[in-house]
């Protein structure tokens, strides 16, 4: 490693991360850094606290011996991180140090560690707030007069659990920064929240007996799929929604029967694949065949640029064996439902054009003996249109005429973006102050552990930043050396202007 002093200031951040790089912490595993972070501020002789899942926080408040009713700041990371190696790697997470690395990329500096994630994510809010911990208890910073409160969640990698099951009482504050961010350019004010569920529709097989029927197989392949909240307003092709379209058009021309219909795979995925197994008369073949080719080219027009190296195939199935079927009346209102089934993004935010509101992903189907089992996830920057969503839904099944039975598997709570709060309108002066230029203020389209803060405080105004970090959650992770002092500078000078609301 290189001289500590060569990476600019502050210098302890740096002690500090390359310290906690030294210390185990995959999620789930975070006794080591806990303890770590737990000595340094009784060292210091801060009160500490812990609730029952063991989120910690450190109390900082701005004279010792202040009785005052200061303005109150939460700065928050969490304490895990995500543990991927390069299969050639020998690293073992639970007790070696990482091995950092300085690269340069186009004249950039970056940290980064041999064969491993770096950590950064989160390690740099740890040692920011460590930093700031130790600077005010040795006189090196004053911020005025602020009391602080330094979160540390457990578990945030692996779904949250840290943040949603936090005990309420644990901060208390009027401000919370999150430093969970890997733009420096960017902060983010809000995300979206989401509701996951599982419908069953009931059904009956019903034998057949007609000897001219062969099995096909019409298959969806070769779509991007991607991430169903950040990637939902990409344009791309779900395939259920295509095997949809497709079937409900083939049924509506040919006389076909219907033996089984599949497609996706994880509820936060968009689909990438989807088929349906029909019975359909040997004679009318060739002319099914040629109306597929006829509907792809057209279907195929609809995703021109943003999705459309995908395939549509017919294919017999030779000797097929499960000579059952659904009703004709059934399998009229499923293509149906599934035909005009809501997907993707359902509105924009209303002041914002790139931001997606409320959405919808039609995630997987299965077919069972006497059961299609269907799974949706939804979200949105409200709970009320996350609500009003379900319940369009819900009235959209009654109407099908079909007997559907609804699940639902996670819910969980949007941060609603506020554009226009204090904190925002401050950050955004702060910034442009210190650097000439406009910080992007976005709202993102995924869960974030803000949102659990803000469903638990709701009159507590958050942003959440941090320095550029590239590669997140792979062996690729990278901190850039300049943009931590460029944070570091900015979170100050925020601090300090927060301090001044006081007088
Ligand atoms: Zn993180």
């Amino acid at each position: 490693m290189e001289d500590l002093k060569d990476f600019g200031e502050p210098l302890e951040f740096w002690q500090y991360f390359y310290e906690i790089t030294k210390i185990p912490r995959c999620s789930q595993q975070e006794e080591k850094i806990r303890d770590y972070i737990l000595n340094e501020a009784k060292k210091m002789g801060y009160q500490v606290d812990m609730d029952e899942i063991q989120n910690l926080v450190i109390r900082v408040p701005y004279k010792m011996d202040s009785k005052l009713d200061n303005l109150k700041v939460v700065l928050q990371s969490h304490m895990d991180m995500v543990c991927e190696k390069h299969e050639r790697s020998q690293h073992d997470f639970a007790k070696d140090p990482l091995k950092l690395k300085l690269i340069e990329i186009k004249n950039e500096k970056w940290l980064t560690a041999e064969d491993t994630t770096l950590g950064a994510d989160n390690g740099v809010g740890i040692a920011y707030q460590l930093t700031i911990m130790k600077k005010i208890h040795d006189g090196t910073l004053d911020i005025g007069a602020l009391d602080l409160d330094l979160l540390f969640t457990v578990d945030e990698e692996r779904g949250l659990s840290g943040a949603s099951l936090m005990d309420k009482n644990l901060v208390s504050g009027n401000y919370l920064l999150n430093l969970d961010s890997e733009e420096d350019n960017k902060f983010t004010i809000g995300c979206a929240g989401g509701r996951v569920f599982r419908g069953e529709i009931k059904y009956k097989r019903e034998l057949l007996s007609n000897p001219d029927l062969i099995a096909v197989k019409i298959s969806i392949s070769g779509l991007l799929g991607g991430h169903s909240g950040s990637d939902i307003n990409k344009k791309r092709g779900n395939a259920l929604k295509v095997l949809s379209e497709v079937l409900w058009k083939v049924n509506s021309k040919f006389d076909i029967v219907i033996n089984s219909l599949d497609g996706g795979n994880l509820t936060n995925a968009i689909p990438r694949e989807a088929n349906v197994i029909i019975y359909i008369n040997k004679e009318q073949k060739k002319e099914i065949e040629a109306f597929l080719k006829e509907l792809t080219s057209n279907i195929k027009n609809l995703y021109k640029g943003s999705d459309s190296n995908f395939e549509i195939s017919i294919n017999p199935i030779e000797e097929f064996t499960d000579k059952t079927s659904f009703s004709r009346n059934f399998q009229q209102k499923m293509i149906d439902l599934f035909y005009i089934m809501p997907n993707g993004p359902i509105s924009l935010h209303p002041t914002s054009d790139y931001l997606v509101h409320t959405s919808l992903n039609f995630a997987v189907v299965h077919t069972f003996e006497n059961v299609i089992e269907f799974k949706i996830s939804t979200r949105s920057l409200t709970q009320y249109d996350k609500d009003t969503l379900f319940e369009k839904l819900k009235t959209l099944f009654k109407m099908s005429g079909l007997d559907i039975d609804i699940e639902v598997e996670t819910i969980y709570p949007s941060w609603p973006p506020d554009f226009n709060s204090k904190l925002t309108e401050i950050s955004k002066q702060v910034y442009s102050s210190l650097f000439d230029k406009e910080v992007v203020i976005q709202a993102i389209h995924a869960g974030l552990e803000c949102a659990y803060f803000s469903y638990y405080y709701p009159d507590m105004e958050m942003i959440s930043l941090g320095p550029n970090v590239r590669g997140g959650h792979s062996p690729d992770e990278r901190l850039q050396i300049r943009s931590v002092s460029k944070i570091w500078n900015f979170l100050i000078s925020l601090l300090k202007n927060l301090a001044q609301l006081n007088e």
